[in-house]
């Protein structure tokens, strides 16, 4: 299929972490996307667009797919039901594909609270792909402290799947209110089951329970989602300049394709 692709470089095709499964249940892998053009600068300056950072995600991708495995072209709808893994290694490879690799970040460091000016190679961040056998549907997660139900009873057994950009265009009101809350209201969307609690009143406590649970748990959720799920692995090792020390940081992606 590649061979088929323009020598002028307009186009590239890339093997997404997770993948789209159609009804019939084939995992759709490959992607093929083409540089950001003029009409994709207009959705990046247009401040409508601004309010819903997943909805800004779900048409800057979508008006830049050429193909997704041998799925019809069906618009952001498509782009709504990737995994949010998916989407921004989309971003990482949009960006790359029209600016190149290089990127200019800032990070502060943790120790003198000097920043630290460094030029990542989006290229070399390493992805992780999902692993024959692996569910993004099925992240078990065993809670420490775990949620204490009106009855006195703990659940401590945790199931999620892994957020979709349909959560992030849901919660996107919320995160810019306050990132925190945003993050329970997420998490809610992407709970599956908790202990024995039936599926209705999961439904009802929803985001309660995450402001319930001890951050020990929370923090067992955050590592769960991010350290050994499938996507580009965002967490630099950082050097500072002034003091010596190293840190650990996370590349902001937000703003990475208005700036360039
Ligand atoms: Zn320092």
């Amino acid at each position: 299929m590649s061979a088929n692709l323009p020598h002028s470089g307009r186009e590239a095709e890339f093997t997404m972490p997770i993948g789209l499964t159609d009804d019939e249940g084939r995992v759709h892998k490959t992607v093929v996307i083409r540089k950001m053009t003029g009409k994709e600068e207009a959705i990046l300056a247009d401040r409508r667009n601004h309010r819903n950072g997943g909805k800004l995600v779900s048409e800057l991708i979508s008006s830049c797919i050429v193909r997704v495995g041998e799925l019809p072209k069906n618009g952001s709808a498509t782009v709504e039901r990737m995994y949010s893994a998916d989407r921004n290694f989309l971003l990482l490879k949009l960006r790359t594909l029209t600016f190149g690799p290089e990127l200019q970040a800032t990070y502060t460091c943790g120790s003198c609270g000097e920043s630290v000016q460094v030029t990542e190679d989006l290229d070399t961040l390493p992805v992780k792909q999902l692993e024959e056998g692996e569910s993004p549907d099925e992240i078990v997660v065993d809670l420490v402290d775990g949620y204490v139900d009106k009855d006195g009873q703990v659940h401590t057994a945790l199931t999620l799947r892994l957020p979709r950009g349909d959560d992030e265009t849901a919660v996107a009101p919320q995160m810019r209110q306050n990132a925190s809350l945003g993050k329970n209201a997420l998490l809610a969307r992407c709970m599956k089951s908790l202990g024995d609690l039936p599926r209705h009143r999961l439904e009802a406590l929803g985001p309660k329970i995450l402001a319930d649970l001890t951050m020990t748990d929370r923090r067992l959720i955050d590592r769960a989602l991010n350290q050994g799920a499938p996507g580009v692995d965002l967490v630099r090792e950082v050097v500072c300049g002034s003091c010596g020390g190293s840190f650990r940081a996370t590349l902001d992606m937000t703003n990475f394709l208005a700036l360039a």
